[in-house]
């Protein structure tokens, strides 16, 4: 008797636990673009925002307390509240954010993205938000690599998808190597595979601080303007309305507090 119980009990559990699957399938599916975006409780509408799940100090998850935190998180939070609408988050590798973005399967994407000729084909961009540029960085005694002209067949790590990527296949003879996780470049660097890294400054400059303990070093100088623009599917109306809360945030100090935050004194000019 007890052990028909017991079946009977975790048959049920079992078909609640896959209920609960298909519901978030099903939620995950769900085309959340534009006019038919989810609608919470009350009457505003929900938007979705895509954002990369590892690209510090930007977006990435806070080890400690498991939450998605960042520059990008707190500004596009603080556009949300200015702009008077509803956000989600949702994560994914930054090649799918492009190409998500750009197909209209999320509403907003925020994932320090360049602005780029080549994405404005498809995506549309408010101003720009962060001036970020390029770097190599090697491991730390690697002296064989000193700037972007020595790494013509060198094997040289970076993301895939990215201006990085796109800079090494146009601009030099290195044999790329690129990952979906920009983490995996640098440890492959940290670990001997790769000769050196190229990617955005402050993603570098921040990992190499903190994550790696000054053993990735900065080489060379900083290549290219990255200017960072908050994504949208091409002919949005969000686009106006979050680049209006964002000319409002720069004007009215809420911007250099988040960038404080993150990056300490904004720099002369800027
Ligand atoms: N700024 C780079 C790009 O747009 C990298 C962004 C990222 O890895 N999140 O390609």
């Amino acid at each position: 008797m007890k052990r028909k119980l017991l079946m009977a009990l975790l048959f049920s559990l079992l078909i609640g636990l896959l209920a609960a699957c298909g519901g978030s399938d099903d939620a995950d599916d769900g085309e959340a673009s534009g006019d038919d975006a989810a609608t919470d409780d009350g009457d505003k509408e929900v938007y979705t925002v895509a954002t990369d799940n590892g690209y510090v100090p930007f977006e990435y998850i806070d080890e400690d307390s498991g939450d998605l935190v960042g520059f990008d998180i707190d500004l596009i939070t603080a556009l949300a509240e200015e702009a008077d609408i509803e956000i989600e988050f949702e994560t994914l590798e930054f090649d799918g954010i492009v190409a998500g973005i750009g197909s209209g399967r999320f509403d907003i994407a925020i994932a320090g993205m360049t602005i780029t000729e080549e994405r404005e084909e498809s995506i549309d961009f408010t101003q720009p938000y962060y001036e970020a540029g390029l770097i190599l960085a090697v491991q730390d005694g690697n002296d064989e690599i000193e700037s972007i002209d020595d790494v013509d067949g060198k094997v040289i790590a970076t993301r895939t998808g990215s201006t990085s990527q796109e800079y090494l296949t146009e601009n030099t003879d290195a044999e790329i190597e690129a990952f979906p996780a920009i983490i995996e470049a640098y440890q492959n660097v940290l670990a001997g595979r790769s000769d050196a890294v190229l990617y955005d400054l402050p993603n570098v400059q921040y990992y190499s601080e903190k994550d790696a303990d000054g053993e990735l070093v900065t080489v060379g100088e900083k290549l290219t303007g990255e200017d960072y623009g908050i994504a949208f599917t091409k002919g949005s109306e969000l686009r106006d309305v979050i680049d209006d809360a964002l000319t409002t945030l720069k004007e009215n100090g809420t911007y250099d507090d988040i960038y404080e935050e993150w990056f300490g004194e904004r720099p002369e000019g800027t």
